[in-house]
């Protein structure tokens, strides 16, 4: 077997263009491998994610990227798609062979087939160029926290509505807010100095159905992440219902008009168009 340590590499490019740049590593500081060609971008992915205490390795190309993940394991990968020596996809599907390491793709391309592409070789997320660092942060932080999602028996909240996972019950509170009737009159002496209070509105029972629910929990499972639509399909309905994309949307439709505040503009069950659906705590 070829050793990948830099102490053998004598071919060409071996000490290369991928580069160490660590600082100190601390107990449970996550390693963020960056895959990226455009020297900028990777110069500003760099600084920006060490100054928040990531260890940072860098790679400019897919060749180096494996080599560097092979032999430090990133926690986690980003990974832009064009890369000087092939596809970022090609380096999806090698690390995958070996690493379970979560992988997010930032990439210029915006049409589905690459995102789909690139999400079936298992990518965990994409990040279309040009992106908001906050926003590359905090799917970052998703991946991360994929292991430590919402556990079964607990309970979550997406507008007025309230989950319980245990139970399998969802109860929904009336619209909030609503000023009581004034108490006194004007002009009329109060004949009660102790205002009574207003009833809080019972809470109402919500029925999901079966299909619903297991949606749901899958969702509920990974807050922030991206979940293909491939998976979501394979895990509700079983293999070989990839083309039924219009399944998903008439589900996910009747669960947002069932849990969300405002179902026509969702704020916690999204859609990520060509993509899949996220559940945003
Ligand atoms: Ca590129």
């Amino acid at each position: 077997m070829r050793s990948t340590r830099p102490d053998h590499g004598h071919g060409p490019e071996s000490a290369g263009q991928a580069q160490l740049s660590a600082g100190p590593a601390g107990p449970g500081r996550a390693r963020v491998l960056i895959v990226e060609d455009e020297p900028a971008l990777l110069r500003a992915l760099r600084i920006d994610l060490r100054a928040r205490g990531y260890e940072v390795q860098t790679a400019t190309t897919g060749r180096d990227a494996l080599a560097l993940a092979s032999q430090r394991p990133p926690d986690v990968v980003l990974l832009d798609l064009g890369l000087p020596d092939g596809d970022g996809t090609a380096v999806i599907t090698k690390l995958r062979s070996w690493s379970q390491a979560p992988v997010i793709v930032l990439s210029g391309r915006t049409s589905a087939q690459d995102k789909i592409g690139a999400l079936d070789a298992g990518a965990d997320d994409y990040v279309t160029k040009p992106f908001a660092m906050d926003e590359l942060l905090a799917r970052l932080r998703a991946v991360l926290r994929r292991d430590d999602g919402i556990r079964p028996g607990a309970v979550v909240t997406i507008g007025r509505s309230r989950i319980d996972l245990a139970a399998h019950t969802v109860t929904r509170d009336g619209p909030a807010g609503e000023p009581g009737p004034a108490a006194v009159r004007e002009g009329t002496p109060d004949p009660d100095p102790d205002p009574v209070p207003e009833p809080e509105p019972e809470p109402e029972p919500v029925h999901l159905t079966r299909t619903e629910w297991r949606l749901l929990e899958i969702l509920l499972r990974s807050p922030g992440q991206l979940i293909p639509a491939s998976r979501l399909l394979g895990e509700v309905w079983g293999e070989g219902h990839d083309h039924h994309a219009h399944y998903l949307r008439f589900h996910m439709a009747g669960l947002r008009r069932k849990l969300e505040d405002d179902p026509p503009r969702p704020r916690h069950l999204l859609t990520e168009p060509g993509m899949g659906y996220r559940y945003q705590p």
